[in-house]
């Protein structure tokens, strides 16, 4: 994993402070920030870090900056989309593990609570099984089955109802399939994955939480497999490319 530059670092600073400022209610829809030079004096850092900081809050929708007139923060609150979030990802470097280490520690949980209210709400427990019938509907069609894919997990959250555990199902699935959407077309288990969710979707019904997360927990486990070995396949087997990907070369480098 790469590491990010002392630059990026002090841009968080510039990116965090401000954010906090907006939180506590210092800074307001409209405020002016203080010059370039101010803030790099008020935060200790550099100037070029302080521009890289307004840049990332201005590529979130937090700040806007015009030309000769300063910065400013926008109106409304920050929100959490996918923008801002792919943003985060890349600001920090969040990798694939960390992101099935989070989803696994949020997502059983989650399917455990979904099994124990399932009875509660049978009409979200129908929405799971669509998206399990969508996933088996479209195994020739990766970039349908990644949509059920994403819909199955927010409909498993939905049965938790926990509005605030939904939204960060919502948050770390918007990084999954942004993880994955560059993979799933050289997914080589589609069925595999679709009877991993069958699996869950019959614990849920079955309003068995023990069976509910160990199926939620081998599904990620495998999720998390199969990614990994998308990712040093080759882009695609039907039109064979010469492929430069370093786990190929490492190993053409170790049969001569
Ligand atoms: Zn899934």
């Amino acid at each position: 994993m790469r590491k990010p530059s002392e630059k990026l670092a002090a841009a968080e600073i510039v990116v965090s402070r401000v954010r906090s400022s907006i939180e506590s209610g210092e800074l307001r829809s409209g405020d002016r920030l203080p010059a370039e030079r101010e803030l790099a004096r008020r935060l200790g850092v550099s100037r070029p870090s302080v521009r890289s900081g307004l840049k990332s809050l201005a590529a979130m929708g937090v700040v806007q900056i015009r030309q000769g007139a300063g910065t400013f923060i926008t109106a409304g609150p920050p929100t959490l989309g996918s923008e801002p979030l792919s943003f985060l990802a890349a600001l920090h470097g969040f990798t694939r593990a960390q992101m099935f280490e989070a989803r696994h520690v949020l997502e059983v949980t989650v399917a455990g609570i979904a099994a124990e209210r399932a009875k509660q709400s049978p009409e979200r427990v129908i929405a799971i099984s669509d998206e399990t019938t969508g996933m088996f509907a479209s195994l020739e069609d990766p970039d349908r089955f990644l949509d059920h894919d994403i819909r199955f997990h927010r409909a498993v959250a939905a049965v938790a109802d926990n509005p605030i555990l939904s939204s960060l199902v919502e948050m770390v699935s918007a990084l999954f399939r942004e993880l994955r959407q560059g993979t799933i077309r050289r997914a080589r288990d589609l069925r595999q994955a679709a009877d991993e969710h069958l699996a869950i979707y019959q614990a849920i019904r079955a309003h068995d939480p023990e069976r509910s997360r160990r199926a939620m927990s081998d599904h990620l486990q495998r999720a998390q497999k199969s990614q990994a070995q998308e990712e040093s396949a080759p882009t695609d087997p039907r039109n064979a490319e010469p492929s430069v990907q370093p786990a190929t070369l490492a190993a053409q480098g170790s049969a001569r």
